[in-house]
């Protein structure tokens, strides 16, 4: 078996009284598409949030790339973090907001202009570097903000919910939008949902959550067919 990319070792998490993440192991291989599924309060975006590096876990460490990274900030991982409402600069062009965290690195005009269209094609957007995000549909806006974490070139692309904002049809188009890219890049992706289709859809590898612990854990049709638990079979076949 190839090294894991990320290494998550015995990770627990409390907000104050509250423990929302009990004894959480788990390993991410290179390039895979690992959906992070359970219901609401099972404790997926405080998990996200922590490999993210914006929340240090109470307990435990998470390596990536076989470096202990448990406390390290968000800008200094090999991360990057696409959040439900993507919030692009209204007052900035497609590219420009796409170059953004190039020119936060230093990168010059030519090279991130360059990088921006490359990762803009790579999302099948390569016409829409001068346009302003809202001259862009809703799954169009996401598929920029799904280029800006990509032109980093992130070891690991963390997704929270991030079709949530979209109606039920285009989410299920950006459903093969998104495996797609994946398969493209060959990014790893790690996906946080509620959504049992959408895990379904995507997922290479599908973590069912419940109440801060790991239930269930493989590739989706196992666990969709042949559920480890009763909460996971439960759960499975509950429709959104
Ligand atoms: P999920 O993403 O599965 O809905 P969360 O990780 O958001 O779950 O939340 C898990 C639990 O932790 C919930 O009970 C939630 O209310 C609580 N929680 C999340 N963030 C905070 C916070 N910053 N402070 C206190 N409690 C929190």
């Amino acid at each position: 078996m190839s090294a894991p990319l990320v290494d998550i070792r015995n990770v627990s998490h409390r907000f104050g009284q509250l423990a929302v993440l009990k004894d959480i192991s788990l390993r991410i291989e290179p390039g895979s598409y690992t959906i992070l599924l359970g219901p609401s309060g099972s404790g997926k975006t405080t998990l996200l949030s922590i490999l993210g590096g914006f929340v240090t876990p109470s307990e435990g460490k998470v390596f990536i790339r076989g470096a202990d990274c448990t406390s390290t900030p968000p800008a200094r991982r090999p991360t990057t973090t696409v959040f439900q409402d993507y919030a692009l600069f209204p007052h900035m062009s497609v590219g420009g907001n796409v170059g953004f965290g190039l020119r936060m690195q230093g990168v010059d005009g030519a090279t991130r202009a360059a990088r921006a269209r490359e990762a803009l094609a790579l999302v099948g957007l390569g016409s829409a570097f001068d346009k302003k995000p809202h001259q862009l549909s809703g799954g169009q806006r996401q598929r920029v903000a799904l280029a800006r974490a990509l032109v980093i070139e992130p070891a690991v692309l963390l997704l929270d919910e991030p079709l949530g904002a979209l109606d039920l049809k285009l989410r299920r188009q950006m459903q093969d939008e998104l495996k797609a890219i994946q398969k493209r890049v060959g990014t790893a992706f790690i996906h946080v949902t509620h959504d049992q289709e959408e895990a379904m859809a995507l997922a290479d590898h599908c973590v069912v959550m419940n109440d801060g612990r790991i239930e269930d854990e493989g590739p989706p049709e196992r666990v969709y067919h042949r559920p480890a638990t009763r909460f996971s079979a439960t759960f499975m076949g509950e429709s959104t």
